[in-house]
């Protein structure tokens, strides 16, 4: 069966995983969430006092550390998709708390850990087979990725999914600060100098406002069927 590279680019908090790690599943590809990456990233610089409360980011300090930072990703057949880890340590939890959630647009805004992320990145997807899901996949990443989206949501569905799932998790936040973080993380995220979030030309939108997890798995497997991606070789 041939296999296919599918780039899942969009805004914070529309579904992109949920989608990516369904279809991951269904396919039996690699799933990698690039968010993950630079939350990752994020949450390093906070530990070695890097990224301090209320400070403005030395770049060259985070150049300076990108050597000490190692990430890598192990299969949890249990949650059936791969967990991120930092310097061998499993991190999932730590790197979707608010403090990183508050930084990691500063962090990912730097030309130098964007371009290592994207080494790495494009390394995992050489061999196909592969859903990523972030903010350049189809236009930086794989810009000649099979299949391209664009997820995107109504601002107030996005909020309310990040809150339940926050409060869900035993995180203390009111509904205000969720949406407040994520309006400005697409505020940062669409308007950097460094691969912004931007839809690519050949993306097909996909607004999930009004789908399920599982209405918006089916559309996109009907749009691989009917665009005849995956085929016998
Ligand atoms: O996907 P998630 O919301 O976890 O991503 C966290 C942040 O990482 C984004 O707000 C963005 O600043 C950054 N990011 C990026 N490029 C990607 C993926 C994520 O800049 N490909």
């Amino acid at each position: 069966m041939k296999k296919i590279t599918i780039a899942i680019d969009g805004y914070s908090s529309c579904g992109k995983s949920t989608l990516a790690k369904a279809l991951a599943v269904k396919l039996k590809y690699k799933y990698v969430d690039t968010g993950a990456m630079y939350r990752c990233t994020t949450l390093h610089l906070m530990r070695c006092n890097i990224i301090k409360h209320n400070e403005p980011i030395n770049h060259l300090d985070v150049i300076n550390e990108l050597d000490n930072i190692h990430i890598t990703f192990k299969y949890n057949a249990a949650l059936q998709f791969s967990e991120v880890y930092l310097n061998n340590e499993n991190v999932e939890k730590e790197i979707r708390q608010m403090a990183v959630s508050e930084n990691v647009s500063k962090v990912s805004a730097i030309k130098e850990v964007r371009h290592k992320m994207i080494v790495l990145q494009k390394q995992m997807g050489k061999n196909k087979g592969i859903v990523m899901e972030g903010r350049d996949i189809g236009t930086v990443v794989f810009p000649d990725a099979d299949l391209k989206l664009f997820m995107t949501a109504d601002i107030e569905v996005r909020v309310k999914r990040r809150y339940d799932e926050l409060l869900s998790k035993g995180t203390h936040i009111t509904y205000d600060e969720v949406k407040k973080n994520l309006v400005e993380r697409d505020y940062d995220d669409t308007h950097r100098k460094e691969n912004p979030l931007i839809k690519a030309n050949d993306a097909i939108i996909l607004d999930n406002s009004d789908l399920n997890p599982q209405q918006q798995l089916d559309f996109v497997l009907r749009l691989i069927e009917d665009l005849k991606l995956i085929s016998e070789e």
